[in-house]
């Protein structure tokens, strides 16, 4: 096909009349000459130089001074000139127009130019007409500064009308979409209020806030000094002031309400700032602050870590070189389970609280977040402190929207419990991955203790909807299941219900809400398998040491012992037993590990651990430390593999329904890389190579986007013959942000890409 047949086939319109030809107008008539969407371009504009400008530049075929000569038989008429001239040129041009022409403008208010069509037309509209607004501009107007790609990656908003005809509102969309912009469909109303919030107010403000300290008898100094601060604000001030004028005047009522609520808002800051009212006061900061970022993401459904979401849109892999060394001492990053903890029990006790060792991971942070959006206040982690201003087990405020969990399933679980208590209406999402867990299992005991909870994904999975206000009881529960989250959201809800709560283990789990609620004054019985919590006591803040995570260790653990001469000391590690799973079965596979320097901190046990290069065996996986040891499968078929003889792993179905499914996904891995082994529907029997030589072969895996399952592979580098890929890794700062920046340290040669 030759290049004049393309753009023929392109032709969207015959003839389109711009009324207006100056940054916006004369932008898109690049576009369409660009893309051969039109087979004449017209314009009127008020003065004759505008058009001779435009014909020198091409943008047009020919210039009028009359619009009505400009529509005559056009097809598409823009009108892209101040809105304030709408209802004047639409009278002078309507008698003019072709029956079937469309009519679109790019106005920046919507309520007025719809007014002005119907003081025109009558309210028996042309279905032609199709208002849209262009949300791209810059601060230099007029037909020179106009740039065929300016509206390239930013929205249009098209407002079309009860009216409106679809092959109307097509041909607008198609035409916009040509451009590169992002099309979106809103009514003239939702407009007018959203844009005097989003772009109005602030161009009023940064008027406004020039003219303040302009006319101060001390300008010249203001200005001398003026700061970053001042530039960044203000930049918008230099906008042209007659299109300003014109949208103040025509978006009046919406105007005048984003004001009213700014004026409010404003004073709540100054009545903080005279009281001295810190707490309240970095709270409306940080949220502030948070702000910004965390709406972006709930919109894009991305993570909340710049570093994951910068990876996420461009997908990330690992590049592992095969062989390496496995030496010397490690801080591993605080463990995740703990860090959820700290904030939510900080959240909800009376006091604050100061955690260190915070886990500055996706997924805590999404815990974070949640509590911020009911009114917690929460300084920012730096360096893994954080600061939480508890309100009390009354004291948390119902939220804006939706509670965003990111990819949490521990925060959804969890918060599940506490929500399901609180006297307000609540609903949980996340992002595609986390809408795929299943969330029945926490919502059953719920219900059995009088809440309102309904989980509207499809087979039972998220979006979850609360009712507040429902009195809770005490329920004796087995858990049908080993799972941590479900007994921790049973025992949360427990301390708002009426009477005993008591959750009934079939194998032991994590203990850390125990240990946590322990910490912060909260009686807890455990006898047994059975965890009993009486409703009603309160929290007293405490400070948190989050010690470093045992599951994140494990990879250097599987690392050292499948290395030969490994010697690796991890420091502070938590050895909760309900975690330590791992050592006790890389023990019986005969590692080489102990426990120097144990202690406590913040309730929970933690030792550096020291792994040495040993011979490792297989074995049959003792079921009963599967529920201790269950993130670590991934990194413990590493070792299997690399072992002398079978491994069997059973009774770990729950691996299915982790972030991938870690039995067929690990599998699916290892048969790439030439290990012998076979899924089942609760585990996985894996033919060990032995101890000697390379055991993996070269090859491209794919993580699913799950961090274990990424970070496993990468340690397998150190027994392979060739090179391992993982493709989809940006995960792995969901748990381990530093993970390659450790692996290279210890002596794996590991690159991201
Ligand atoms: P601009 O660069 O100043 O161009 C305005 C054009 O309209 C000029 O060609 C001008 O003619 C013509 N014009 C002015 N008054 C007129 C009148 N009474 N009758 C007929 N034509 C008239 O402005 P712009 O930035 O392109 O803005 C145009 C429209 O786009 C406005 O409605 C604005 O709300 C909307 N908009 C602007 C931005 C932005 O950031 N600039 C963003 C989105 C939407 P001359 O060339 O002869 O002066």
């Amino acid at each position: 096909m030759s290049e004049t047949d393309l753009i023929l086939e392109n032709v969207l319109f015959e003839k389109v009349a711009f009324i207006g030809l100056g940054l916006i107008g004369s932008s898109l008539a690049r576009v369409l000459r660009a893309k051969g969407l039109a087979r004449q371009i017209v314009a009127s504009t008020r003065s004759q130089s505008t058009l001779d400008q435009a014909l020198t530049l091409g943008v047009i075929d020919a210039g009028f001074s009359n619009p009505v000569d400009a529509v005559i038989d056009a097809d598409l008429i823009v009108l892209a000139m101040p809105v304030g001239a709408t209802e004047v040129v639409l009278r002078a041009i309507a008698k003019h127009i072709k029956p079937d022409a469309i009519i679109t403008d790019v106005g920046s208010t919507k309520g007025n130019v719809l007014q002005a069509a119907i003081n025109v037309f009558g309210e028996t509209l042309p279905s032609g007409f199709v208002p849209a607004h262009p949300i791209a501009g810059a601060e230099k107007s007029g037909v020179m500064a106009g740039k065929v790609d300016l509206f390239r990656h930013h929205k249009v908003i098209v407002t079309p009308l009860d009216s409106t005809s679809s092959d109307a509102l097509a041909k607008v969309t198609q035409m916009w979409k040509a451009a590169g912009a992002d099309v979106m469909q809103m009514t003239v109303a939702d407009h007018d209020e959203i844009l005097a919030h989003t772009s109005h107010l602030p161009h009023l403000l940064a008027f406004n806030l020039v003219e303040q300290l302009a006319s101060r008898a001390d300008n010249l100094d203001i200005f001398r000094f003026a700061a970053g601060g001042f530039r960044d604000f203000t930049r918008i001030a230099a906008s042209d002031p007659q299109m300003w004028h014109d949208i103040f005047l025509a978006n009046k009522k919406a105007i005048l309400a984003a004001i009213d609520g700014f004026t409010s808002q404003l004073d709540h800051l100054k009545t903080l700032i005279e009281n001295d009212d810190s707490t309240p006061l970095i709270g409306t900061l940080t949220r502030a602050q948070a702000a910004r970022t965390h709406f972006t993401h709930m919109i894009e459904k991305t993570p909340y870590l710049e570093a994951v979401m910068n990876n996420s849109t461009t997908p990330q892999q690992f590049i592992v070189q095969p062989g390496g060394s496995m030496t010397g001492t490690l801080t591993i990053p605080g463990d995740k389970s703990v860090s959820h903890r700290s904030i939510m029990l900080g959240a909800l006790a009376e006091g604050t609280t100061h955690v260190t060792g915070f886990l500055e991971g996706e997924d805590a942070l999404a815990t974070l977040q949640a509590f911020r959006d009911m009114g917690v206040v929460i300084t920012d982690p730096k360096n893994g402190e954080v600061t939480i201003h508890g309100v009390g087990l009354h004291g948390l405020k119902p939220p804006q929207g939706a509670l965003y969990m990111g990819n949490s399933g521990t925060t959804t679980r969890l918060l599940s419990g506490i929500l399901a208590a609180q006297a307000f209406d609540t609903v949980l999402t996340g992002d595609p991955s986390l809408t795929k867990r299943p969330m029945e299992r926490i919502a059953k005991p719920l219900r059995l203790m009088g809440a309102k909870i309904q989980t509207t994904g499809e087979k039972g999975t998220p979006p979850i909807s609360i009712s507040g206000g429902q009195a809770l009881e005490g329920i004796d529960y087995l858990l049908p299941m080993a799972s941590a989250q479900v007994k921790s959201g049973i025992l949360l809800a427990a301390l708002w219900s009426k009477g005993k709560t008591t959750v009934t283990e079939p194998e032991p789990t994590r203990d850390h809400t125990e240990r946590m609620l322990k910490a912060f004054g909260y009686a807890v019985d455990v006898q047994g398998n059975k965890v009993t919590v009486e409703g009603g006591g309160k929290l007293t803040a405490t400070n948190i040491q989050v010690p470093a995570d045992i599951s994140s260790a494990a990879f250097f653990m599987v690392a050292a012992a499948i290395t030969p001469n490994a010697n690796v000391v991890l420091r502070q590690v938590g050895i909760n037993p309900t975690r330590t799973g791992v050592i006790e079965i890389l023990k019986q596979m005969g590692a080489n590990i102990s426990l120097e320097n144990e202690a406590m901190a913040g309730g929970e046990p933690v030792a550096d651990i020291r792994i040495q290069a040993s011979k490792l065996k297989g074995i049959h996986i003792p079921e009963d430390q599967v529920p201790l040891a269950i993130d670590e499968f991934p990194a413990l078929f590493i070792a299997a593999a690399c072992a002398e003889g079978q491994t069997v792993l059973t009774g770990a179905a729950e691996l299915r329904v982790k972030e991938s499914d870690r039995i067929q996904v690990m599998a699916d891995g290892l048969h790439i890389l030439g290990v012998d082994c076979t899924p089942t529907p609760d585990g996985m029997i894996i033919e060990g190579k032995g101890n000697q030589g390379a055991v993996f072969g070269s090859g491209t895996i794919e993580s699913h986007h799950d961090h274990r399952i990424a970070m496993s592979f990468s340690i397998a580098g150190l027994r392979a013959s060739g090179e391992i890929t993982i493709i989809g890794t940006e995960t792995v700062a969901t748990s381990f942000p530093n993970f390659t920046v450790l692996a290279q340290q210890a002596g794996l040669t590991i690159k991201v890409q």
